[in-house]
């Protein structure tokens, strides 16, 4: 696959290991970059089934950057129109520490050539830069417990995720607490689902009762 050239500049190497864990193919990992931009050519990292798990680490937002996103990851067999139900298990820091209200600042599926803000002939969008297509804590934290429908726009949905947040006990605000961190997704596919439930955008549906006060 040839990436726009502009994609070359954005993708940075990964200061530390990337690793994903996919339990249904068997453990294996190894070091993928993280990407600050969204583009329905930036290359798979990995791929999990329906029904699947998997585990993304990701890096902190350095500095004055883009957030970070880790991914893509294909959803083996998803199609544009369907919905991907995403189910966060997990979400812990790379240091060990508890950290009960983690969550994604970002979460999404990659744009199509259409949807890309700016049109098709738009080459890249910045991380945090669709806005209303992406889930995160914008909207909501996504914490262990919840779950995101995302409508799914190029063929294997290729879902990112990332710029993980830990705010302590009460913060309020959470754009100084990111730190690197792994998180857990279980993923459900959901044949045509954006005509059958109406999803035209994330639908989040966060747990009964959010552990941030
Ligand atoms: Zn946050």
């Amino acid at each position: 696959m040839t990436l726009p050239s502009s994609l070359a500049v954005p993708l940075r190497p990964a200061p530390g290991p990337a690793a994903h864990h996919d339990p249904l193919r068997g453990d294996r990992t190894r070091e993928v970059p993280g990407h600050e931009r969204w583009h329905p050519d930036i290359p798979a990292v990995a791929e999990v089934i329906t029904g699947g798990s998997v585990r993304m680490e990701c890096q902190a937002r350095e500095p004055g950057a883009d957030a970070l996103l880790c991914g893509p990851l294909v959803v083996v067999g998803a199609e544009p129109g369907d919905v991907i139900v995403v189910d966060v298990v997990a979400v812990g820091r790379a240091d060990g520490l508890y950290a009960p209200s983690g969550h994604p600042g970002l979460i999404g599926c990659a744009p199509s050539a259409d949807t890309l803000p700016g049109g098709p002939t738009a080459e890249a969008a910045r991380s945090e830069a669709l806005g209303r297509a992406l889930g995160g804590c914008a909207i909501a934290p996504l914490t262990a417990g919840s779950r995101i429908l995302l409508p799914v726009h190029v063929r294997g949905a290729k879902l990112s995720v990332g710029d993980l947040h830990f705010p302590g006990r009460g913060a309020v605000d959470c754009r100084r607490a990111g730190l690197p961190g792994w998180i857990d997704l279980r993923v459900n596919l959901t044949r045509r689902g954006v005509e059958r439930f109406r999803v035209t955008g994330p639908m989040l549906m966060p747990e009964p009762s959010p552990r941030i006060a």
